[in-house]
């Protein structure tokens, strides 16, 4: 029996699913999960000793590949000085000078340790400075999974084909508001006629958890305009886009001003970090600046804050972002060309380094065209390429990551395995 298969049976007693966040189970894909033991760079190696060019890269997390020296250093060094104190500390300052340096909608931020948290204290921010309790969301964008967030999440909520989930009340999802992601118009008439019960509209300024879905033209700016008309907030949900589309993430890359920016992923490293921002005049509504609760045992971790200065400091020194483009460029060209000389139907999105792939010969610019591709086609592919040492993010709703590790070897490497698969799977 394989090591991977003997430590899925022992996970599957001790843990729900046997996995701590429910997309890794490969429940989309079919099939059990590899155990990871270590990575290095842009790859992976399983229980078994197999290794794979690794396109989860945790999510998007580890935006220099595994286990990066610098990173690696800072956090053993960090960690070596005491590994959480909960009272303030320099790199904490420093941290948060160095996002409110490169997001341009953030004057100040607060460090949390998960995005969901970000996601649900910008919210109740939101909230308390409008004195409103609707929110307005995108179906299948996903923002954690605080209760009244889960309405048609994306992620692994889209791949479990969920519409919510139990545990959430009525009454925490009766503010929730979802409409379809890239149509202005139908926010347009939410606010007509609801515009003065709504706090906020939150949004993924490029959908990463629906496969990749870009904003069409004028999409996050007819957002600012309609939030601005109702005196709403309009929030951007940059945990994915925020210094991997850019150092000054999506909102840098359309010039589009959001009032409260959610972080995390890239900004720790790949360790639990993650902020919320905006402007001086919201954020000094969180307490004890102001009177909006929100709080944290681990907050502002001293590891977790180290490792994601060294990373942002190896996003100034080395400005990964022209090198991560050619390389998605080149991948995602490798891959159109080997499906497509098999036949293959399929469509690419891709926003700098950030891109998916649906089985579809349809565009997909919303939640319910990326659910009529064909997800059984994904996982024939995922298949096929984690048999060929290439780890895919195991369901077409997820977008792949690419880390500043995955050079022109890993390219080629992937591209060839796809030429290999793409004729048994036609
Ligand atoms: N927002 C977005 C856009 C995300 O992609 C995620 C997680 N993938 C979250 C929020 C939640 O972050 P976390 O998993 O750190 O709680």
């Amino acid at each position: 029996m394989a090591r991977s298969d003997e430590l899925f049976e022992r996970a599957r007693a001790v843990i729900p699913g046997g996995v701590n966040s429910p997309v890794r189970a490969f429940g989309a894909v079919g099939g059990d999960p590899i155990f990871v033991a270590r990575g290095d760079g842009g790859w992976i190696e399983d229980a078994d000793g197999r290794r794979y060019v690794d396109f989860v890269q945790s999510w998007g997390a580890v935006l220099f590949g595994h286990a990066r020296a610098e990173i690696v250093r800072a956090a053993a060094d960090a960690a070596a000085r005491g590994t959480s104190f909960g009272a303030p500390m320099e790199a904490e300052v420093r941290l948060a000078e160095e996002i409110v340096d490169a997001v341009p909608s953030v004057e100040m931020v607060r460090l949390t340790s998960s995005g969901t948290e970000a996601a649900m204290s910008a919210v109740r921010l939101a909230r308390a400075f409008t004195r409103r309790p609707g929110v307005v969301k995108f179906a299948g964008c996903y923002h954690g999974h605080a209760d009244g967030l889960l309405a048609r999440a994306g992620s692994g909520v889209a791949t479990f084909g969920l519409p919510s989930t139990p545990g959430v009340t009525e009454a925490a999802a009766r503010d929730t508001i979802v409409v379809p992601y890239n149509e202005l118009a139908a926010v347009g008439e939410i606010f007509e006629a609801v515009g003065d019960q709504i706090a906020c509209i939150i949004v993924e300024p490029v959908a990463a958890n629906m496969g990749v879905i870009p904003p069409e033209a004028g999409f996050l700016e007819g957002l600012r305009d309609i939030a601005l008309e109702h005196d709403a907030l309009l929030i951007f949900d940059e945990v994915i886009t925020g210094f991997r589309v850019g150092r000054s993430g999506a909102q840098g890359l359309y010039d589009v001003t959001p009032d409260l920016t959610v972080l995390g992923k890239v900004m720790g490293g790949g360790f639990p970090c993650a902020a919320f921002g905006g402007r001086a005049e919201l954020m000094d509504r969180v307490a004890p600046a102001g009177d909006v609760y929100q709080a944290g045992t681990l907050s502002g971790n001293p590891v977790a804050v180290a490792a994601g200065l060294a990373a942002l400091q190896l996003v100034r020194d080395e400005d990964p972002y022209p090198g991560l483009e050619k390389s998605a460029t080149s991948l995602v060209e490798g891959i159109a060309d080997a499906l497509g000389s098999s036949g293959i139907a399929h469509t690419i999105n891709r926003v700098e380094s950030l891109f998916s792939l649906f089985f579809t010969d349809q565009p997909v610019r919303n939640f319910d065209e990326a659910r009529r591709a064909d997800h059984d086609a994904y996982a024939g592919f995922f298949h096929a390429l984690l048999e060929g040492g290439i780890y895919l993010p195991p369901s077409g709703y997820e977008a792949w990551f690419l880390s500043a590790a995955h050079g022109d070897a890993e390219i080629e490497r992937t591209v060839e395995v796809v030429k290999n698969a793409a004729p048994t799977l036609a």
